[in-house]
């Protein structure tokens, strides 16, 4: 970067809007699980839609490469700038621009983390029902960058389908207004879904209109032992069924994973008397006169070892405990090898038969680790080191094991990402996965809306 371009980038960000300080960049260049580490000589904290455009136009014409960041909770390297690129940190456009009741939306802008956008659906008597255990750091724009799923998605859809609207800036500064609340519009292509799901690599979102819900009144909430995965998803079609469908969450964990939380997290203890080699974590919600407790303890009255329901809140977040801290113990465990996959429910079962025999055939002493939103089908496939073993041979398998494990995976009709998105680190996989037709489209996408490349290059895909 010029001098010249330097200092233009630096007065468009305005007086408070970036900083060389390496102490302060420093926290922006590593990822949550120190896998991925950057470089960057500035980082450009815009506070408006008109500084973020300012900005695209200086970096476009320059042609300085910059990558988006919001809450740097991402797991696929995609928010790292590996090459030296210019930071823009979205955490400052933080403002709820509206809250329209009779429409059930929310607008805010993209640096808005999202427990305060649940918190201020909540105050205003609606539920907006993204939720991940990294709701406390990830910001809208990221969620909608990645098209985050999380423990609701059963019932009310990804980030994708959350999202009414979008303001987006593009790559050479033109703001991009599809900030709409319509619930219907069909007037051509649907632009916003470009952008959602595209890891910055076409545009920045600077602010989004989300759909809200009604908050619920009450919710049946229960952990549930059960003797195998196949028993998990017959339980699944039981509680859709008696409860009309209003499941939200159906999470799925293994009695390492149990272990793993107890031991590692103060305060969680595992609810019920007698071990299993499955669990649930099943969730429903409904409005004050459904009888959401009577069709749980139908549903649950076969098929089942065990189970206890939350009578209250406090319970109800005991349990949930258990399931939001499974990332986090597995980290304080040690080495671990990890997968965000998705196949058909249906074949959940086998595949996770057939997956975890071939990595322990390749990897003896592994100590899987399976666990997720079964009834998405996204199973976060990990494997955590063997006890006392080198944590350095066993991360080195890495590739390798994801390789054996995709492959799989491709072969049951599923994803390579279910959630977390490509980023780098499967960005060289996908030509093994998707078809010539696809990745050519994905290129000319691309190279349209970024031909000088400057938005979070190497990312997704190559051009
Ligand atoms: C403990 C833990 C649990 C998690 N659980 C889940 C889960 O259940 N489901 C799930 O889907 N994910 C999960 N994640 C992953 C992560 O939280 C999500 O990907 C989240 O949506 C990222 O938001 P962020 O603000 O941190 O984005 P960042 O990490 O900062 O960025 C992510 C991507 O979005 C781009 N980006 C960020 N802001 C913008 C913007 N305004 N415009 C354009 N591009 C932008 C970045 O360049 C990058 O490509 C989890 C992460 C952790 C650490």
């Amino acid at each position: 970067m010029t001098p010249d371009t330097l200092a233009r980038l630096k007065a468009a960000a305005g007086a408070k809007g970036f900083s060389e300080d390496p102490a302060e960049i420093a926290p922006h260049l590593e990822e949550w699980r120190s896998k991925y580490k950057g470089r960057s000589p500035l980082l450009l904290k815009p506070a408006t839609t008109a500084e973020v455009s300012a900005i695209l136009a200086i970096c476009n014409e320059t042609r300085t490469a910059v990558v988006p960041q919001g809450g740097n909770t991402g797991l696929v390297g995609a928010q790292i700038p590996f090459d030296g690129e210019v930071l823009l940190s979205l955490m400052r456009m933080n403002a709820i621009r509206a809250l329209d009741s009779a429409a059930h939306a929310l607008t805010v802008e993209a640096g808005v983390v999202l427990a305060a956008a649940q918190q201020a659906a909540s105050e205003a008597g609606f539920l907006f029902p993204l939720s991940l255990a990294a709701e406390g750091s990830a910001t809208i724009g990221g969620n909608l960058s990645t098209n985050a799923g999380g423990v609701n998605v059963l019932r009310y859809g990804m980030a994708r389908d959350l999202t009414l609207g979008l303001e987006v800036v593009l790559a050479d500064g033109r703001v991009l207004d599809l900030l709409r609340t319509l619930r219907k519009d069909n007037t051509g292509y649907d632009l916003k879904q470009l952008f959602i799901g595209a890891e910055g690599t076409l545009g920045i979102i600077t602010a989004a209109a989300l759909k809200l819900f009604p908050k619920p009144a009450h919710w049946a909430t229960a952990f549930i032992a059960v003797d195998s995965p196949a028993a998990a998803v017959a339980l699944l079609g039981r509680l859709q069924a008696e409860t009309g469908g209003l499941v939200s969450a159906f999470e799925l964990m293994p009695r390492i994973g149990i272990e793993l939380v107890t031991a590692h997290i103060p305060g969680t203890r595992d609810p019920l008397a007698q071990p299993s080699p499955w669990y649930l974590l099943a969730e429903a919600a409904g409005g004050k006169r459904t009888d959401l407790r009577g069709a749980f303890e139908d549903a649950l009255a076969a098929g089942v070892r065990d189970a206890v329901l939350a009578q209250n809140e406090a319970q109800r977040k005991a349990l949930w405990d258990l399931r939001e801290n499974m990332s986090e113990a597995q980290k304080r465990e040690g080495a671990s090898i990890k997968h965000d996959v998705s196949v058909p429910v249906s074949a959940i079962p086998e595949f996770l038969d057939e997956a975890t025999a071939a990595v322990l055939a390749a990897l003896p002493g592994a100590r899987p680790v399976s666990f997720g939103h079964l009834g998405d089908g996204n199973i976060h496939f990990n494997f955590s080191a063997p006890k006392g073993g080198d944590a350095q041979a066993f991360l080195a398998r890495w590739e390798e094991i994801q390789r054996l494990v995709h492959d799989i995976v491709h072969r049951f009709g599923g994803s390579i990402s279910a959630e977390h998105g490509i980023g780098v680190q499967k960005r060289d996989q996908l030509p093994r996965y998707k078809s010539a037709a696809e990745l050519d489209l994905m290129r000319t996408l691309k190279r349209t809306l970024d031909p000088n490349n400057i938005l979070n290059p190497g990312k997704v895909v190559s051009v």
